[in-house]
């Protein structure tokens, strides 16, 4: 079977792999129809994170089911499945609490597509076959009329998203309607999820980025969008607050715009030692979250919204077939999906 490997930043090519069989009874394989990037997968890329070449790439997307084990009775041939980025057995104390992105039975980062990062090699979506070694933990069927496309990346960037402002709906529902406000500093896809899902809790979102077709996804997403670096010192504080990228400076500005006992949460990835405005943080009581979204336990409430009406599908830039994703992968600015039939 093919698989696409990285090689090296902007170098991506298609290597022959042995084609995967059953092995295990909670097995499922799963063949990709709809990849998109990852906000890494963009950064590796671009060779703004490093990573050691070799490794099959892609870890969001919709697959459709080709195999499955002997014990497996939560999906069936056929049947299409989003497919979490992180691998997770189910049954350890931590996936039982929920906590799926750090599975005790598997290296900490175990995940797709990341080989280098991950502890594991479980390969990439971006690959005729997909081995899922805990099918009817992992695997969610995909609703009827939910566009794959769209859903893509419901593997990994839109649980991220949900999860900076999923948690406190309850909370920006308790204020005054003109104080249920959201400021997303956004860059790259995650932002752009935050800001639909804060919008369609019927926050008043305000989205701050420099890219015109994310600030123009970001308009048809519900936000009101500000072309700017950084948020204004002027603009009044935020109950909930959304940082994105890995700039300590942005993050430092968004961690001040959020208001005393507020919540501010960073998805961003710093390689490097950042400072902190703590004492701002303490005297304000600013809750600051941090961390990697547990990803399965979310994807089904985040179809459920979907189900409902809220409409990710702008925060897609660019629809791709398959067969052009060695020469495509390498150029991807923005949230690219690849698709076969
Ligand atoms: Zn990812
Ligand atoms: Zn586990």
């Amino acid at each position: 079977m093919r698989q696409l490997t990285f090689d090296g930043p902007g170098e991506y090519a298609w290597r022959e792999m042995p084609h995967l069989e059953i092995t295990a009874p909670k097995q499922a394989l799963v063949r990709p129809v709809a990849v998109a990037c990852c906000d890494l997968d963009v950064a590796v890329a671009e060779g703004v994170l490093p990573m050691a070449p070799g490794h099959a790439v892609g870890h969001e997307g919709v697959a459709e089911v080709v195999a499955i084990g002997d014990d497996v009775t939560s999906v069936k041939v056929g049947d299409r499945v989003v497919v979490p980025f992180q691998i997770n057995c189910g049954t350890c104390s931590a996936c039982r609490r929920g906590v799926t992105g750090s599975c005790s039975s598997l290296p900490l980062m175990a995940m797709y597509g990341m080989a280098p990062i991950a502890g594991l090699d479980g390969g990439g979506f971006m690959a005729d076959l997909v081995s899922v070694p805990y099918a009817d933990t992992m695997l969610v069927a995909l609703p009827d009329g939910v566009d794959p496309v769209t859903v893509a990346s419901l593997s990994d960037n839109i649980p991220d998203g949900w999860r900076t402002v999923g948690p406190y709906q309850s909370e920006l529902a308790a204020l005054d309607p003109g104080e249920r406000r959201v400021l997303v500093a956004g860059r790259r896809s995650i932002g752009l999820y935050a800001a639909a899902f804060a919008s369609a809790m019927g926050a008043h979102v305000d989205y701050v980025d420099t890219d015109p077709q994310r600030l123009a996804a970001a308009e048809k997403l519900g936000a009101t969008v500000h072309d700017r670096r950084k948020p204004d010192r002027s603009w009044a504080p935020y109950p909930v607050t959304v940082h994105t990228s890995a700039e300590p400076e942005l993050l430092t500005a968004t961690l001040r715009a959020t208001w005393p006992d507020g919540v501010c949460t960073d998805t961003g990835l710093f390689i490097q030692p950042v400072e902190l405005p703590l004492l701002a943080l303490y005297t304000r009581g600013v809750r600051f979250v941090t961390g990697r979204a547990n990803a399965r336990t979310v994807i089904p409430g985040i179809l459920e919204s979907i189900s409902a009406g809220c409409d990710l599908a702008p925060a897609v830039d660019r629809v791709v077939p398959w067969d052009d994703a060695a020469e495509v992968w390498p150029t991807m600015t923005s949230k690219t999906v690849f698709t076969r039939d």
